[in-house]
């Protein structure tokens, strides 16, 4: 009695990190079988053109539906698959999906159309394969490589070594267009905005959350967007909730809105609806 005693003392005080690992551990093995069992799913968040509203562009979002935990979030599993190495074949599946779309909302929609999917550092320098089988790839289907956007946070860019000048020439021959991801998070430095080749910014949703007349959050975005079309880049705003924030945006001549005021991510048979229902372009 006593030793069992003293085994569930040792499981009750069993380290809250340990505790973590193991759930980890357990969640990457899952991790290896969803993507053959069919348990990933991408989906789809409209990029609205502010000031025509029309929808231009669509980021691809990963979903993991986990046959007994539900729903887990990206930002849970995404580290998790970085850590083992997973990302790589998860990757290459979110560009075959990503280029599927592309293609049809291209061909149906509007022949500029763009798929955004995102890319974690590790999976950004990896050294193998890269960008020249993507390139063939979408030659292969006849698509222009500006049907895609890749999608890098500043991090990369701050402590940039050859693998990531690599990479982002390898994008440019490709002709695929780069965005920053989470654009004013971290970061204070803004030399590497001269120094690479990006397309778009993408203001984070800290700034545009809460935005409001004469706020510094307006400040900030206002002048976000002032740089950035100076450089040459045009500006993606995260997050939009409001109609106030969608207006403020708009003044400040935001080129695109992101967020929950136009549409939550969707799977891709409902935003293909979605882009259906929108009236024809004049
Ligand atoms: P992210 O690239 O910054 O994506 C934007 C996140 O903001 C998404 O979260 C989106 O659902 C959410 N969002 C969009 N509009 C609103 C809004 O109005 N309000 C609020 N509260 N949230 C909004 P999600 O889908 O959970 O993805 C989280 C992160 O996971 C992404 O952040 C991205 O870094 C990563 N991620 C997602 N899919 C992939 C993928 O295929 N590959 C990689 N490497 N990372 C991915
Ligand atoms: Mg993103
Ligand atoms: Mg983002
Ligand atoms: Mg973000």
């Amino acid at each position: 009695a006593a030793k069992g005693a003293g085994r569930n003392r040792f499981s009750y005080f069993t380290p809250a990190l340990q505790v973590a690992a193991q759930n980890r551990m357990r969640l990457t093995n899952d991790l290896r079988g969803a993507l053959k069992g069919g348990q990933l799913e991408l989906y789809y968040q409209p990029i609205v053109h502010l000031r025509s509203g029309r929808i231009h562009k669509a980021e691809a979002l990963i979903r993991w539906n986990h046959p007994q935990r539900g729903l887990v979030s990206p930002l849970e599993f995404i580290p998790l698959a970085e850590a083992s190495g997973l990302i790589i074949d998860i990757g290459e599946w979110v560009f075959q999906q990503s280029l599927q779309w592309a293609k049809r909302w291209r061909r149906e929609h509007h022949p500029e159309f763009q798929v955004s999917i995102n890319q974690s550092p590790l999976e950004f320098q990896r050294e193998d394969g890269g960008y020249q089988g993507w390139q063939s790839q979408l030659r292969a289907h006849g698509l222009a490589g500006q049907s895609l956007v890749v999608e890098i946070t500043e991090g990369l860019l701050l402590d940039a070594n050859s693998a990531v000048t690599d990479k982002l020439l390898q994008l440019r021959d490709a002709g695929i267009q780069v965005a920053l991801d989470d654009f004013g998070t971290g970061y204070s430095s803004l030399s590497y905005l001269k120094k690479f080749d990006i397309d778009y910014l993408k203001i984070d949703r800290s700034f545009t959350r809460n935005l409001a007349p004469e706020s510094s959050d307006m400040a900030l975005s206002d002048a976000i967007i002032v740089m950035a079309h100076k450089l040459g880049l045009r500006v993606i705003a995260e997050g939009g909730e409001t109609e106030q924030q969608r207006a403020l945006l708009a003044g400040a001549g935001c080129d695109y809105g992101q967020g929950y005021l136009f549409a939550r991510p969707m799977p891709a048979e409902q935003f293909d609806a979605l882009l259906k229902a929108q009236p024809a372009a004049d």
